[in-house]
Order: structure tokens, then sequence, then C-alpha cells
């Protein structure tokens, strides 16, 4: 039987599990070539932030539309590529984790309205959606997919109600700020001639664009730019958007200023190190974030070991700050793909081992600090531990470069619900250190990573107990969060 979850969006003991959309989208317009090749090229670059499906829109009028299951270079592969003529184009990688993983989940999503095609591609996640579906639905409207973005879509259109050809930035603009205000949208749309690409006025989600002497191209990370000659990039700040058509291309303001929410997880976790993320270098974060972690949380070892990859660069960090010296303990097998999307707890043990094998040689009789990015249920971090110990580790302290995760994410990043996180399991965080089974664990604080990126402008909204957070300050602190080593 298909559950609500596979449907897309459920509830689980008064939980609402989020129909997650952690994304990619990469457009734009090429000045001598077919756009194609610089599609798979710059969506290539962002295959980490969605391994599901893949899918391009190219053309001007009359889009050729290609999508399917699987990585960039299956599905948008050289024979499909060159035969996609046109200039201008969107594409997108997806990653869900609430079911909808099917074909027609994939995008760009693209429906005809009067005659004309118009495709979107999104990453983010929209507040409230699954009351606004119920009131679309309410006033007649059909839905084909789960995901947001097609709801997005035929918002847009129930209110211009005229030919895609004739949708101006600023309508668009006007209408996603009117009613999705509050979520999270870098989203780009593809018209009759034209792309439109928005970031939401909030800039939960990160977008850039680059001009340079083969085009100007939008995405969602600027790494996807660095084929590119003669370039310059822009991050296109909350609020703000890009018009790209062949008579040029503007940026322009289409949301008024508002206290942006750019979100942190994008640099502890999601984003690639070479990528500058709301004008930060990602890597410099990360070894920041190991720095702080090891000033914060000294420990007496003989070794520093990553969890590869996103825990490499605060490894790194940790190392150069406690002086101790970093080693490759365990060998990450790059052909594997993502542990944490696996539904089975079973399987997604099973799974870290198959990721990640252990040096005995590094290994034996050390005592042994582990760095990764973050711990979400403790799969993993439960997994190394043992596996290092079996290995000859004397002693393994875990090290997580980012506070506790206690909250779900509301606007595209997967974490799984309250009850799933480690941290809310346990009452203090010895409880968390004995269900590893290591010999000491400590997370870097909320306010030691306040110090790297600043108390306002940011999303932390994950790392917060309910009651941690700014709308409830006058209600009970939540005394186990306060602590973060044991
Ligand atoms: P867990 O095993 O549930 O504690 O997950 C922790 C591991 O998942 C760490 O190695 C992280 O690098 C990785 N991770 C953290 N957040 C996410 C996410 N949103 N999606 C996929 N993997 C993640």
């Amino acid at each position: 039987m298909t559950s609500l979850c596979q449907k897309g969006y459920c509830f689980a003991g008064g939980n609402e599990i989020k129909f997650s959309e952690e994304c990619g989208v990469f457009g734009g317009i090429s000045y001598k070539y077919p756009i194609a090749p610089y599609i798979q090229q710059g969506l290539f670059m962002l295959q980490h932030r969605g391994q599901e499906s893949a899918g391009i829109c190219v053309g001007e009028r009359n889009p050729f539309i290609y999508k399917n299951k699987g990585l960039v270079m299956e599905v948008l592969s050289d024979r499909v590529i060159s035969k996609i003529r046109g200039r201008m184009g969107i594409s997108h990688v997806r990653y869900s984790t609430q079911g909808g993983s099917d074909t027609t989940h994939a995008q760009p999503y693209v429906v005809t309205y009067l005659g004309e095609k118009v495709a979107v591609a999104h990453n983010g996640n929209v507040k409230a959606a699954v009351e606004m579906r119920k009131n679309l639905e309410k006033q007649g409207e059909v839905f084909i997919t789960t995901a947001d973005t097609e709801m997005i879509l035929k918002k847009v259109i129930r209110e211009l109600r005229k030919a895609p050809s004739k949708w101006t930035f600023e309508e668009v603009g006007k209408v996603l700020t009117e009613n999705f205000t509050g979520g999270a949208w870098s989203i780009l749309f593809f018209v009759p001639g034209k792309i439109f690409a928005y970031r939401d006025p909030m800039g939960y989600r990160p977008l850039s664009m680059c001009e340079s002497i083969d085009g100007v191209f939008v995405s969602s990370e600027d790494t996807s730019f660095q084929m590119l000659e003669g370039k310059s990039v822009y991050h296109i700040q909350p609020g703000e958007g890009v018009e790209i058509s062949r008579d040029g291309f503007e940026v322009k303001r289409f949301a008024e200023e508002m206290p942006s929410k750019k979100c942190v997880f994008e640099h502890i976790y999601f984003a690639r190190p070479d990528s500058n993320v709301f004008g930060k270098n990602v890597y410099s974060s990360r070894v920041e974030l190991g720095r702080k972690c090891a000033l914060e949380n000294p420990i007496d070892a003989d070794i520093v070991i990553p969890v590869m990859d996103s825990g490499f660069a605060p490894a790194i960090g940790f190392s150069q700050q406690s002086g101790i010296p970093l080693q490759m303990g365990l060998m990450r097998n790059r052909w594997v793909g993502r542990t944490f999307i696996l539904p089975e707890q079973q399987m997604r043990s099973t799974g870290v081992r198959r990721k990640l094998t252990p040096i005995k040689e590094v290994l034996n009789n050390k005592r042994v600090v582990v760095i990764d990015d973050s711990i979400v249920r403790g799969t993993t971090s439960r997994e190394i531990v043992r596996l290092l110990k079996e290995s000859g580790a004397k002693e393994v302290h875990f090290r997580s470069a980012s506070p506790k995760i206690v909250n779900t994410c509301h606007w595209g990043v997967d974490i799984p619900t309250k009850k799933e996180l480690i941290a809310n399991k346990y009452d203090d965080t010895c409880g968390i250190r004995d269900f590893i089974e290591a010999d000491s664990i400590a997370y870097l604080s909320i306010d030691g990573l306040k110090d790297i990126f600043g108390r306002d402008g940011w999303c932390y909204s994950c790392l917060l107990a309910d009651c941690e957070k700014p709308e409830n300050e006058n209600s009970t602190k939540c005394a186990k969060l306060s602590e973060s080593v044991c």
C-alpha cells in the first residue's frame, strides 16, 4: 500500500514530514554555440545537490524537454546533449526524501498554457505547502506531482491568466513575493524567449550568475562557472533576480529587502567546498568550523581523521588548531551513493560500511579524534566508532563541526522528524556518547557557530530547539542544549 509519506508528505506523531527538496538549478543563454553542453557541465557541478533525477529544457518558443531518473551524465549523456539545439535553457538536479521519486517529479516541470510552454526549475520549499495545495484544490486546481514546484507554477498561471510570452519579470516576481514569501525559492522560469531567475526575499538558498564570453548563466552554486572564460560572477541578493533574453540580461530587484535567512547548512554540509555560497567560500568556512571546534573541545589524542567528504575540511581545521596530525584513517569508496537516503535503518548502517573502510595501519593502537560535519540520527557516527575500534583504535573521540541538530527544516534541507534526531533522544550529551559508543563526544556550540557566521542574517533553525527560537525567547530555556560535550 502506498503510504501518504510515499505520496510526498505525511504526518507522524504530530510532526509534519516535509516533502524536502535539496536541489540544484542551472540555466542561461549561450552566445555562439548550443547551450546544452554548457548545461551538462554546469549541472554536473551541482550533482552533489541531487542525485535522484536530472532534466533539461532548451529552446526559445517551443522548448525541447528531456528528464529522467539518474545522475546528470546518465540522463544528459553526450549522446543526448549532442542532439539538443538551442541557445537558451534551464535545468535541474533533484534530491527528494519523502516519496515522489518517479520521473513525473523530475524537473524542469513543464506545462502548456494558452498554447505556449512554460517551464520551471526550483530549489527550496514552499511555506505551508499542504494548506496552500488544499486551497488550490478547493478552487478546482489539479496536480500531477506532490512537489511544491508544480504548485508555484500553477499559482503563477492562475494569477497572471495570460499567455506566458506576455509574462514580465516584475509580474512573476510580484506573484512569488505575495504568495510565497517565508518559503525558500531559488527558482528559474523558462517563458517564450526569456529566462527569469529569482532568489526569495529572505534568501534561504544560494543563487549566482555569471557573465562570460560564452554567455550569461545562472546557477545554485558558482562552482558551475569554473569552465567559463572571461567571466565575472555576481551573487544574486535576496529579493533580486535576473532577466535573460537574446537582447541581453538585467539584474533586478523584485521584492523589498527583508532580514535575510541564509541557510547555514549550505556551508556546513550541503554545498561544494569550491563554491562561494552567499559570497563566502565553503571550504574556508568548514576549516574555520573545525578550528573553532578544536578550540572549544580540546582533547589529547594521536591522530585526527576526517569522515569524508564533508568532514574533510573541518578535520583540517581541527588538526591545524590542535596540532594533532591529520591522517586518512577511513577510506571513502567514491562509487557508493549517499547513505543518508537509504530507507531502512539497517540498510543505512550497512551503507556506512560500504562507503567507509578503515586503514588499520593508521589506526592501530592510536587515540583517534574523528571529525564529521554533523550528527543527525547518529547512525553514521555509531558505525564509524565501531569500525575504528574493531580496526585497533585505542580510544575514539567524536567531534561534530556543527552544533546539535534538534529541529526539522522547512526550507529544503533533508532533516528527519524531530523524534528521529539523536540529539532529541537523550536528555544529556553523555547519552549520545554512550549510544555511539565513543570515549567522548563534543559538538561545536551554537555561539561558536555564530562567531564564525554572525548573529544575524542566517537561518539556524535546525540547530535551535523551539524554546530557543527568537520568537519564543520568553519561554523556559532548554538546559540540555547548553552543554555540548561529554
Ligand atoms: P546520521 O548518520 O543520521 O547521523 O547522519 C550524519 C551523516 O549524514 C553525516 O556524515 C553528514 O555528513 C550527513 N548528512 C548530514 N545532513 C545531511 C543531509 N541533509 N542529507 C544527507 N546527508 C546528510
